[in-house]
């Protein structure tokens, strides 16, 4: 497919209490993107700040009108708010990217060039994560390989949101309508020509994380249930293997007693072995919940989110996403 030489870039920011970091985002990002030479557009998501995120994000707007801002009725969470960004979004090429500047704008230059070679997703891999304390690295570090063991899609290791993707492959996104969205997973599954270039994340500019650790244990099972069903599996080979041990047992009893006689005993073993199986079950069920809760709240149906005002959108566009998210791949024109 032709690259034209200009194309309309949009970045798509997600934005939780990033009040602070709004200026400075804004002052790097239109630098680097007037440096492009492409038309522009920054598809900002309010994602339910109870900061001053959304009137700063009104005010850059009225002086600048590439600043696009949508306005979401609650917080819906950052994949949510992405994916409303994602539905927005009219560039040829788009670009997600957090606010808090921890991942460098600089770097659009090089998922451009390696757009024009004619690759649809660029990712950019952190090859350093700075200002993250240990347990963080090491609990990502342990996720990512996990993710990758079990998961039939690959999901690339130390890979944020952040990347260029064009808009074939935005399209192909609004089309996944799921609840339960883990993005990284999504882009990755989609497949199309994918390649990837490696930065050093920054720390933060300022604000603070919205991931505790509560969050990030469950944004790891959300990746693991939406792209993976080996852990229902592990409760089948668990109950095989514990069952082939029990019968070994039965043997050894049978053997102990012809040589020695039965006398009574064992009620330690038989606790162990009672609450041991009685946790076991319990865990099995407990993984089987986490999935039919996932397939409950897929079953429902509701719209991902909802726009409670925006600025610099489309009408038509902002009352179709409203009411029918899913019919929306096909409002927009395909642009080549
Ligand atoms: N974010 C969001 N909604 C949320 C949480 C976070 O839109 O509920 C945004 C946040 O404003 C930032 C990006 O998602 O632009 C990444 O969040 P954060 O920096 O807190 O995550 P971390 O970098 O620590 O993984
Ligand atoms: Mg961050």
């Amino acid at each position: 497919m032709g690259r034209s030489p200009a194309p309309l870039i949009s970045v798509v920011v997600p934005m939780h209490n990033e009040g602070a970091n709004i200026t400075p985002f804004y002052e790097r990002m239109t630098h680097v993107l007037e440096g492009t030479g492409c038309p522009y557009e920054i598809v900002c998501v309010n994602d339910g700040s109870r900061d001053d995120t959304l009137d700063r994000l009104v005010a850059l707007h009225e002086q600048d009108d590439r600043i696009k801002v949508i306005d979401l009725s609650r917080n819906f969470g950052k994949e949510i708010a992405l994916t409303a960004g994602l539905d927005y979004a009219l560039g040829e090429v788009v670009v997600p990217i957090d606010a808090d500047l921890q991942d460098p704008p600089e770097l659009i230059h090089d998922l451009l060039a390696k757009w024009r070679e004619g690759y649809d997703v660029v990712y950019a891999t952190r090859l350093t994560r700075e200002g993250e304390s240990a347990p963080k690295k090491l609990t990502a570090l342990l996720f990512y390989r996990v993710i990758q063991r079990i998961s039939p899609t690959a999901i690339p290791p130390d890979t944020g949101d952040f990347r260029l993707m064009s808009r074939q492959v935005v399209e192909a996104l609004r089309g996944v309508r799921e609840h339960h969205r883990f993005m990284k997973g999504l882009f990755s599954w989609v497949g199309f020509k994918q390649t990837s270039i490696h930065y050093h994340r920054e720390p933060r500019f300022a604000g603070q994380s919205s991931f505790n650790y509560w969050r990030l244990w469950n944004f790891a099972i959300e990746g693991i249930t939406s792209f993976s069903i080996v852990p229902l599996q592990v409760a089948s080979y668990a109950g095989f293997l514990i069952a082939l041990l029990a019968i070994l047992y039965a043997g050894y009893r049978v053997i102990v007693t012809l040589l020695y006689g039965n006398a009574v005993a064992g009620y330690p073993s038989l606790m162990v072995m009672i609450s041991f199986l009685g946790g076991a079950q319990l865990m099995a069920l407990g993984i089987i919940g986490e999935y039919i809760g996932r397939i409950y709240n897929e079953s429902k149906h509701r719209p991902l989110y909802f726009v409670r005002t925006s600025f610099g959108m489309d009408e038509n566009l902002t009352v179709l996403s409203r009411v029918v998210p899913r019919q929306l791949p096909q409002t927009l024109e395909y642009r080549n």
